[in-house]
């Protein structure tokens, strides 16, 4: 096993076992579309969507894209959505994060049919997860249990501490962890004594957004380390929630920021929108 988890390399292995099953599902005439909506123009989010785009089209789906302005209202957006749920060429629909203040995010989530919630955020899709029923998992959690089976880190029975309890990262992470027969803990802004906890942990997941917040008095000696964070630095460098370079000799294997976790979630984000359509 590598001590840097190659992010990169495991996503676009998934990519490509997309793209070959896109191929065989066009040879059969199904083809598979992503309706990426974007409300406003904040530059992180412009990149994720460019991004989501260019792994559309390398992996050979359709895209169709909605570029929205700022003031678009909720109603507006909210007719969007149910227009994308009705057409039956739609597989997936994205629904880019976060909308400008005057939206609110649940509303916009709950319209979207859960069939073709690929980011898994629908209420219907989360509740699938707790209750251990199939249905579409949030994008980076799923990735993060991907890049942990391929890098042959086995998750059975291990104490696993997850560092957030976002609706996103840290309660499906933690959720799928405990799917995987962990023992879960999961840490947030409250947790009295974080050191002594994440101490506890064979693998640890960071996704606390603060840049290089974890060193190596956090983590247990040849633990397993995922960092789901990503910051830009006033250097205009990426980097994690843990600081790398004062824990890399203390681990097993961690994933770096860029190339880890990452590229994973586009790589998911595929995936679901191909399940979709083969449903
Ligand atoms: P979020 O919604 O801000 O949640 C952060 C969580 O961390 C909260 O539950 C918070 O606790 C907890 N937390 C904050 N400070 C803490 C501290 N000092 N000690 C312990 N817990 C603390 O963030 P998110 O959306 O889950 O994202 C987390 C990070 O992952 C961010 O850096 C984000 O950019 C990154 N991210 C990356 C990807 C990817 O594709 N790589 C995807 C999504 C997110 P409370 O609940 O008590 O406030």
């Amino acid at each position: 096993m590598n001590k840097i988890i190659d992010g990169k390399m495991i996503a676009e292995q998934i990519k490509n076992e997309v793209k070959e099953e896109t191929a065989r599902l066009k040879e059969q005439g199904v083809r598979v579309t992503l309706a990426v909506v974007q409300v406003g123009s904040d530059p992180a989010s412009g990149v994720y969507v460019k991004n989501k785009k260019k792994a559309c089209e390398y992996v050979g789906f359709e895209s169709l894209s909605y570029e929205l302005k700022e003031d678009t209202s909720q109603e507006e957006l909210l007719a969007l959505i149910r227009e994308l749920n009705e057409k039956k060429e739609v597989n997936g629909i994205l629904v880019q994060l976060p909308l400008p203040a005057h939206i609110n995010e649940d509303v916009i989530i709950k319209a979207i049919l859960p069939a073709k919630d690929v980011d898994g955020f629908h209420p219907e899709n989360v509740g699938y997860l707790s209750t251990g029923q199939k249905g579409f998992v949030s994008c980076t959690p799923a990735g993060v249990i991907e890049l942990l089976k391929r890098s042959g880190i086995s998750i059975s029975g291990k104490e696993c501490v997850v560092i957030g309890r976002s609706n996103i990262v840290g309660k499906p992470m933690a959720a799928l962890l405990l799917r995987e027969d962990a023992t879960v803990t999961i840490c947030h802004s409250r947790t009295l004594d974080l050191k002594a906890v994440t101490k506890r942990a064979d693998i640890l997941v960071a996704a606390l957004g603060k840049p290089k917040f974890i060193t190596k008095d956090y983590v247990k000696e040849g633990a397993f380390v995922i960092d789901v964070g990503i910051h830009r630095g006033a250097d205009n460098k990426l980097c994690g929630d843990v600081d790398f370079e004062d824990v890399i000799d203390h681990v097993s294997a961690i994933t770096p920021v860029p190339g880890g976790v990452g590229p994973m979630t586009i790589a998911m984000l595929m995936r679901n929108c191909l399940e979709s359509a083969k449903k």
